[in-house]
C-alpha cells in the first residue's frame, strides 16, 4: 500500500495466507499473518506519530568455507585440489576459527603487516598473476626462466623491504598474538586477565596483569586452544572463551563458580540434558 504524508511517499506491506495449500500440511512454514486494514483508493488516514529512527549499514555476513572456496575460484586464486588445504592452513596456523570463519587478532596482524610491509607478495592480484603465468608455461605459451626471473626479483624486493623493517613487523604480530592472550578486564583491579603459563607446571591459567598486587587468577582447560570471545557470561559477567581441539569447540565463561555451572553440575547429578552436562564435565576434567 502506498501513502502520502507532507509529500514523501510512504509504503507500508502485509501478508495474509489465503489459501493454504502445503503450509496446511507442514505448518511449521507458515509465518504469522500480518494483515493491513482495508483501505479504499484515495481514503484520508490520519498520521498518529511520526519518529526518526537511527539505523546503520549492517557489515556483510562471514564466508563460510563453501562460500570462501567460491570466491577463491573467482579470484583466481589456487586450484581445485589446493583451495580446501590454503583454508585449512589458516585454521592451523590459528590465524582463523569457526565456520563462517572468524580471524584471530594474530591472524588480523599477521595480515595488516604483510599489507605494510610486502604489500607486492599480499595481494591475491599477484598471486592469481602467478597461477596464470604457470598455466601458461605449462601450455608453452611463455618460458619459465621469465616467470622465474620476474618471480625472483619481486620476491628480492619485497625481502629486502621486510629486513629493514623487521622490528615494525613483528611488532605488529606481537600485538595480535598478546591480543589473542587477552581474555577480558579483571573484575578487582580493572586489569587485563591474560593468559599466563605457571613456570613450575608449565600449566596454563589467567592471571591480573595487575599481579603481584592483584592475585585474581582462573583455571583454563590444559587441552585445545584458547579463543578469546570478546564477550561475557550472561550468569556471572566473566569473560567467555572458546576451546577448540576437542570433540567440538565449547564456549564457556572462565569463573568456576559460576551460578550457570552450579545450575550444570545440579542438571548432572539428576541425570539431565546432556549437551550442558558435558561442557560443565568437560571444564571440571581439563582444568585438573
Ligand atoms: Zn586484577
Ligand atoms: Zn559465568
Amino acid at each position: 500500500m502506498r501513502f502520502e504524508s507532507g509529500g514523501e511517499p510512504l509504503t507500508t506491506s502485509g501478508t495474509v495466507v489465503t489459501e493454504e495449500g502445503w503450509l496446511g500440511v507442514y505448518f511449521y512454514g507458515r509465518r504469522a499473518d500480518e494483515e493491513l486494514p482495508r483501505l479504499n483508493e484515495g481514503e484520508e488516514v490520519e498520521v498518529v506519530e511520526a519518529e526518526v529512527i537511527g539505523k546503520e549499514t549492517q557489515p556483510p555476513g562471514r564466508y563460510g568455507q563453501g562460500r570462501l572456496i567460491a570466491v577463491m575460484e573467482d579470484l583466481g586464486l589456487g586450484t581445485k585440489a589446493t583451495r580446501p588445504n590454503i583454508i585449512q592452513n589458516l585454521y592451523d596456523r590459528g590465524y582463523v576459527h569457526g565456520d563462517p570463519l572468524i580471524p584471530t587478532e594474530k591472524g588480523i596482524a599477521v595480515a595488516q603487516a604483510l599489507k605494510d610491509f610486502a604489500s607486492e607478495i599480499a595481494s591475491h592480484e599477484m598471486t592469481a598473476d602467478l597461477e596464470r603465468s604457470m598455466d601458461a608455461i605449462s601450455e608453452g605459451k611463455i618460458s619459465k626462466e621469465n616467470v622465474v626471473d620476474e618471480s625472483r626479483d619481486v620476491l628480492r624486493r619485497v625481502y629486502e623491504n621486510l629486513t629493514e623493517s623487521e622490528q615494525e613487523f613483528a611488532d605488529i604480530v606481537w600485538n595480535g598474538i598478546r591480543g589473542d592472550e587477552t581474555l577480558g578486564k579483571c573484575p578487582e583491579s580493572g586489569h587485563k586477565l591474560i593468559i599466563r603459563r605457571n613456570r613450575k607446571s608449565g600449566k596454563r591459567f589467567v592471571g591480573c596483569a595487575g599481579y603481584p598486587e592483584c592475585r585474581v587468577t582462573y583455571p583454563l582447560p590444559q587441552k585445545g586452544t584458547i579463543i578469546p570471545m570478546g564477550t561475557q557470561c550472561e550468569a556471572c559477567s566473566s569473560p567467555e572463551i572458546k576451546v577448540l581441539g576437542g570433540k567440538r569447540p565449547w564456549v564457556t565463561c572462565i569463573n568456576m563458580d559460576c551460578p550457570k555451572k552450579q545450575e550444570q553440575r545440579e542438571a548432572k547429578d539428576e541425570g539431565g540434558e546432556p549437551s550442558s552436562r558435558e561442557s560443565a564435565q568437560e571444564l571440571e576434567r581439563s582444568t585438573t
